[in-house]
């Protein structure tokens, strides 16, 4: 890069989930309490293994009490679903995480709906989805609530802002544009079928690229000042990971950019922890000890 040219700042994932994650173990420690997270994996998916075992060691080091609940790869969709009525009713339990991918014979939707509502730390079950769309409190997706926390902490006000998400999987892209929405900005939802893109991306003053493609958003396409959040994480041939922004030239034009890695994906585990905090209070004020299937969460706003 020449002298001439400005360099975006940097918004430091690793260091504001790191802040994150201490909070959390904070009013764990403060509050006396011993939240429980069970993590479910299925199958020897080496990067689900590596998934879990990180958020395992981050949920200690937290004070939440961790199960990691291993089945084989053939296990039966009804199988699975008898699991996780037994983490439903156990009351130890405060979150429980599928981790994705499952295997092709398991009905994804069917799991994700199994699990209560109250104890879906991933906020993936539609009564937390809905809830979120309607601006009530919900435990929300991670990846989007991170990038939310991301701009709070680089100090970027969403509200008024013209805000465009690039994807709109039900994991990252919509839930990221309803908190944008319930942080009162202008937002706009791209993908595969939306024409002129990079137009589209010029417009944003915060864009937050969920595409899953290595690199496609190019400097040319982010307007001066902008504020750039990729969430993608591509590994290259050469075995280089990189998001969905092309960085060096991203950098250039940006007023504030994520690294990947370093940017959304640390942020991502700091905020299941949080999740699982929220849901143990949540339980807790409830009674812990009253069935809670389908019982609408309760908590301070996300
Ligand atoms: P996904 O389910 O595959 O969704 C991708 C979205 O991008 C879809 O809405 C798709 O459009 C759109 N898209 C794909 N190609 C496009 C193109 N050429 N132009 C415009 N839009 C395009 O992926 P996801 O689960 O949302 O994940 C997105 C990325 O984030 C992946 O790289 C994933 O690894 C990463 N991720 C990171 C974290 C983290 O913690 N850092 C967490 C979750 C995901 P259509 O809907 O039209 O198909």
């Amino acid at each position: 890069m020449s002298g001439s040219e400005a360099a975006a700042r940097l918004i430091d994932g690793r260091a504001i989930a790191a802040a994150l994650r201490e909070e959390v173990a904070g009013q764990v420690a403060t509050l006396g309490l011993r939240p429980g997270l069970a993590v479910v994996l299925v199958g020897d998916n080496p990067a689900s293994a590596v998934y879990a075992r990180n958020k395992d060691r981050a949920a200690a080091s937290a004070g939440i009490e961790t199960r990691t609940i291993r089945l084989p790869a053939d296990t039966t969709e009804a199988a699975l679903l008898a699991e996780i009525d037994r983490l439903n009713e156990d009351g130890a339990v405060d979150g429980i995480l599928v981790q994705l991918p499952l295997p092709p014979h398991v009905a994804v939707r069917a799991v994700i709906e199994r699990i209560d509502p109250a104890k879906d730390v991933d906020g993936f079950h539609p009564l937390n989805a809905g809830r979120l769309v309607d601006g009530l409190p919900a435990l929300a997706p991670c990846t989007p609530r991170g990038v939310m926390k991301l701009l709070e902490a680089a100090g970027v006000e969403p509200r008024g802002a013209r805000a465009v998400v690039l994807g709109r999987s039900a994991i990252v892209g919509r839930p990221m544009a309803t908190l944008l929405l319930t942080a009162d900005a202008t937002v706009t939802v791209a993908h595969s079928r939306t024409r002129g893109l990079a137009r589209v991306c010029r417009e944003a003053e915060i864009l937050v690229a969920a595409v899953g493609r290595a690199e496609l958003v190019r400097g040319d396409w982010i307007a001066k000042g902008a504020t750039v959040i990729d969430v993608g994480v591509n590994r290259l041939p050469d075995g280089r990971l990189v998001g969905d922004v092309a960085f060096a030239e991203a950098q250039r034009v940006a007023g504030a950019i994520t690294p990947v890695p370093g940017g959304v994906g640390p942020m991502t585990i700091a905020c299941l922890l949080e999740n699982t905090l929220l849901a143990a209070l949540a339980r807790r004020s409830a009674g812990a000890d009253q069935k809670s299937m389908q019982r609408p969460f309760r908590s301070q706003s996300p």
